[in-house]
């Protein structure tokens, strides 16, 4: 009898710990299937590291990328195979933010019923916000010079256009062994993994702290001789300003109207709308991080405190969190957060969301009001309407010193407030000049063409 009723328990818990099992084994076959699929041993979907099916589409169904006969293949024009790299990927893997490295399972079209699709099989298909014409006008605008471009819909977080400079030919990879500098940081989305000193752009997160903290802002008088002194040591001024409101202020981007409000501000209050508004976090978009920037106090130097309310200083900021801080200014102080890998469509014919739509109300709403007012005053009273046609445009230009002989960077930023075309953009060109005078006519090249394109 006992010897029955030991076996009978022996068997219970064979068969407990083999249900446990199977249960386990299903659980982790659902949830980790995918990994496992994509795998990079799974001789199956890669070669060299990389993976082999899937189309990457852009807003338009134009197949930017798609694998053929077990090799991959890119758009026929070699201008939109250049102007899209950065987001698409190239063959070797390594740019490490692009589609193809970050979203590998989703292109292998992975799913728990079916297992992974065949080689023959085309895999699924991500469609990206990306617009692939935009993206060509956007990069030859930079011609040949370093930095970044991104427009993105402040309404829906569709990023139009990101282009990175340098970039290369996926068709022709480089030879990076030879030491050629015209190839520093190719592998590098700079919209997305680089930071950069900001300069004047700036001054509108100085403004904005400024609108909400200081009571008597709009009815102070500021004076520019020139140049300051904070400290036995000097700020200088680009010209001489004289006597001037806040509004025209920001207007000619005086530096000791600024120095001025910053030491007003104080460090840490400056240091805390830096963080509030995004600035020295990583931002989520999708699967892949942005870079986090960098604001410091600096409580005890009043001098270099002045400095970081006029951009300069260790100040660093992110092309993409920035670009979503002026979205958040067009957009009532609501921040939609950008995106471009929208969807996927497996080869049964069913899409999936890939990065859904999300918002945060980054900036109070009145002073994202004024931001918009302010930065409309810009243009009409400093770079020109006419300059902009068609275009209702809020911007702010900025010409960040880097240090040493270096020419400064160049970068234009803002917004437009018309109706059917919700668009922020930010220009930056890598020791560019002036920003106004550089960047600003690229911005308006690739908004008339941005413009166009949404339209459409
Ligand atoms: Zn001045």
């Amino acid at each position: 009898m006992n010897r029955v009723k030991t076996r009978t328990v022996t068997a219970l818990v064979l068969v407990a710990a083999m249900t446990a099992g199977l249960l386990f084994y299903l659980f982790s076959y659902f949830t980790h299937g995918a990994e496992w699929a994509s795998f990079q041993a799974n001789r199956h979907v890669y070669t060299n590291g990389l993976v082999l099916t899937g189309t990457i589409v852009d807003r338009n169904n134009t197949v930017l990328t798609s694998a053929e006969n077990g090799s991959r293949q890119y758009h026929s024009d070699r201008e939109i195979r250049m102007a899209t790299l950065h987001v698409v990927g190239d063959r070797s893997g390594n740019i490490g933010t692009s589609v193809l490295n970050r979203y590998a399972s989703q292109l292998i079209g992975y799913d728990p019923i079916n297992g992974v699709y065949s080689l023959s099989d085309r895999g699924s298909t991500i469609q990206l916000s990306i617009d692939a014409e935009l993206s060509r006008v956007a990069l030859e605008a930079l011609h040949g010079a370093h930095g970044t471009i991104v427009v993105y819909n402040y309404k829906t977080g569709e990023i139009l256009c990101m282009v990175s400079s340098p970039t290369f030919d996926p068709d022709e990879e480089p030879d990076l062994s030879q030491d050629d500098t015209g190839y520093e940081g190719v592998y590098l989305n700079r919209a997305i993994s680089s930071t950069f000193t900001p300069g004047s752009i700036f001054k509108l997160i100085t403004t904005a702290a400024a609108i909400e903290t200081i009571d008597d802002l709009f009815t102070q008088t500021f004076q520019c001789p020139g140049s300051l002194e904070i400290e036995g040591k000097t700020i200088t001024c680009h010209s001489t300003h004289g006597s001037l409101s806040l509004e025209d202020a920001l207007a000619v981007s005086c530096n000791c109207a600024f120095a001025e409000i910053a030491l007003q501000l104080g460090g840490d209050t400056l240091a805390q709308y830096a963080e509030a508004y995004g600035l020295t976090d990583s931002l989520e978009i999708g699967l892949i991080s942005t870079a986090s920037g960098n604001f410091e106090a600096h409580e005890e130097d009043s001098w270099e405190l002045a400095w970081s309310g006029i951009g300069q200083s260790t100040d660093l900021v992110n092309p993409l969190s920035f670009l979503r801080l002026m979205g958040a200014y067009a957009n009532g102080g609501v921040a939609v957060t950008p995106r471009f890998v929208l969807s996927v469509t497996g080869a049964s014919g069913i899409q999936t969301t890939l990065t859904p739509q999300t918002s945060v109300q980054l900036v109070e709403e009145s002073t994202a009001n004024t931001m918009c007012e302010l930065m409309a005053h810009n243009v009409s009273t400093n770079y020109g309407v006419d300059n902009y046609p068609g275009l209702e445009l809020c911007a702010k230009s900025g010409t960040a010193e880097v240090g040493g002989d270096a020419q400064p960077h160049a970068w234009f930023t803002g917004f437009l407030r018309n109706e059917d075309a919700p668009l922020a953009f930010l220009v930056l060109v890598e020791n560019g000049g002036s920003g106004s005078q550089v960047a600003g006519p690229i911005a308006n090249q690739v908004l008339q063409a941005a413009v166009t394109a949404i339209r459409e």
